[in-house]
């Protein structure tokens, strides 16, 4: 266990924190391969103080400015539905204390839940969906609960207001199909514009699969998808959100595909963006 750039406070001393980590270590719902079980590991690894600070592109300082803790893991011990309930139960526990919960994944399947766990908490809630899939296929081989789906289930539950995805580029005709009907907006991969900004009216929960990214960028993926956005293109995104932040994943890491922990490195600069954006719109 590390200290996240030297942000981390010990839960005993701040129980009243503002913003806490969640590692869900699962990736039983993965249809191509394995290891993203490994990602919030990696992820706590390589964010020592010894090689970054608190401090964000913007000059929020995480250590000075707020109070960040880790929980811990999601008990995934049990079969996928109880691990689903404990994502819901732990995510409920934070976005009660008024407190932005920070998800670590695993594989994209954790954002049902999780979303569930917000919305329950935030009646009208936005969402922004990184990634080069839509993740809306209606089931995968016949699972509704694949890493493929998540986003389907909780158009379908009607737990968001809005979605917007960005950085798509994987598009399947029924997919298209879903996403006009359910009114979604999708920024594909190849339209990403040279200046985005984008503003959210309710409260926003934001859900970052890594493979959004190019694989140059990101090769600790599971799914290496060409054409992707630059770290760049995707912080400068975060940098001008106008939204009000109340809870982010980062999913999908596979530290096996991984080259010298550069896309865990990437994971854990994401987090400190978003953080900084959360507690300073
Ligand atoms: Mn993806
Ligand atoms: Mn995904």
């Amino acid at each position: 266990m590390t200290d996240f750039g030297g942000a981390l406070k010990k839960l005993s001393e701040y129980p009243d924190y503002t913003l806490a980590i969640i590692g869900v270590p699962f990736d039983e719902k993965s249809s191509f391969l394995r290891g993203a079980a490994d990602g919030p590991a990696a992820i706590r690894r390589v964010s020592t103080g010894k090689c970054y600070n608190p401090d964000t592109e913007l000059g929020i300082d995480l250590a000075e400015e707020t109070v960040l803790v880790d929980l811990g893991d999601v008990d995934t011990s049990g079969d996928m539905l109880k691990t689903f309930a404990e994502v819901e139960k732990k995510v409920a526990e934070v976005v009660r204390k008024k407190a932005i919960p920070i998800i670590l994944g695993g594989d994209h399947s954790i954002t049902y839940p999780a979303v569930r766990a917000v919305a329950s908490h935030h009646q009208n809630l936005d969402l922004l969906h990184l990634d080069a899939h839509p993740d809306m296929y209606e089931d995968l081989y016949g699972d509704r609960l694949s890493h493929a789906c998540p986003m389907a289930r909780i158009l379908e539950e009607g737990l968001v207001k809005n979605l917007i995805q960005v950085g798509i580029r994987s598009m399947t005709p029924e997919q298209k199909a879903l996403a006009k009907n359910y009114g979604v907006r999708t920024i594909e991969a190849r339209e990403f514009p040279e200046k985005l900004s984008l503003e959210f009216r309710n409260p926003l929960y934001i859900s970052l699969d890594l493979d959004v990214f190019d694989p140059a960028f990101a090769p600790g993926v599971s799914h290496h998808e060409p054409g992707g956005l630059t770290s760049r293109q995707v912080l400068d995104l975060i940098h001008n959100l106008k939204a009000t932040i109340v809870g982010f994943d980062i999913v999908e890491l596979n530290p096996m595909r991984d080259v010298s922990d550069m896309t865990a490195a990437l994971a854990f600069k994401l987090l400190k963006e978003i953080a900084g954006k959360a507690i300073r719109p």
